[in-house]
């Protein structure tokens, strides 16, 4: 009776580790297969590689704007991301690469940055350490997203979220870890304040997990 009891017990036991790792597994293939939004390679832009630095695993996301000059959709976002890499990596800042991970045009394009494998970098004073950093090329502050770029940002944010098992809670924007900055400008912040992107992200992300 002891016995049986046991082996129940075990059997239970392996029952329950199995379908605890399974749906893990599970969620790692979707990860691989289910990226919805296309990121231009950086040689597309003109990129070099990036020098090696600090390696992390993003645990939340953070979206930023370039904030400098404005950039319109007639304006070369290519040629502003490459002045961004050669800047950063020259004498002023000596940075191993683009300081974000993923950079979006005004016309929705999404180009590839820094290895996401690697630590961003910022000019404030947070540790963007486990942050994948997501920043719109542009000024925020002048300009504002179109239902295309709203769009183009969620299915993103989701991407991502679902290759690096990220809850979409762990979405913010630069300046809630940091009181020395407006980014990622007022336009694109009101719709973090107003809660809309991250419920629509977990609402997406829900979705695909489920299928
Ligand atoms: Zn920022």
């Amino acid at each position: 009776m002891l016995r049986s009891r046991n082996s129940l017990l075990l059997v239970v036991i392996c029952t329950c580790v199995f379908l605890l790792f399974i749906p893990k597994q599970s969620v790692a293939q979707i990860k691989t297969s289910s990226d919805t939004v296309k990121i231009l390679p950086k040689a597309r832009w003109g990129g070099v590689t990036g020098r090696p630095y600090k390696q992390h695993v993003p645990v939340k996301i953070t979206v930023h704007h370039e904030g400098g000059k404005l950039l319109t959709k007639n304006d070369d976002a290519f040629k502003r991301l490459k002045n961004i890499q050669t800047w950063g990596m020259g004498p002023d800042r000596k940075w191993a690469d683009v300081p974000y991970h993923l950079l979006i045009a005004p016309d929705g394009t999404v180009l590839e940055g820094r290895n996401p494998l690697t630590v961003g970098e910022t000019n404030t004073e947070y540790d963007p350490t486990g942050h994948l950093l997501i920043c719109f090329l542009g000024n925020y502050n002048q300009q504002k997203l179109d239902d295309h770029l709203l769009d183009v940002l969620v299915r993103l944010l989701a991407d991502q979220c679902i290759k690096y098992n990220i809850s979409p809670n762990e979405i913010s924007t630069h300046r809630d870890h940091s009181t020395q900055t407006t980014c990622p400008g007022d336009d694109i912040y009101s719709y973090f304040k107003n809660g809309y992107i991250v419920k629509k992200v977990n609402k997406l992300v829900k979705k695909r997990i489920s299928q």
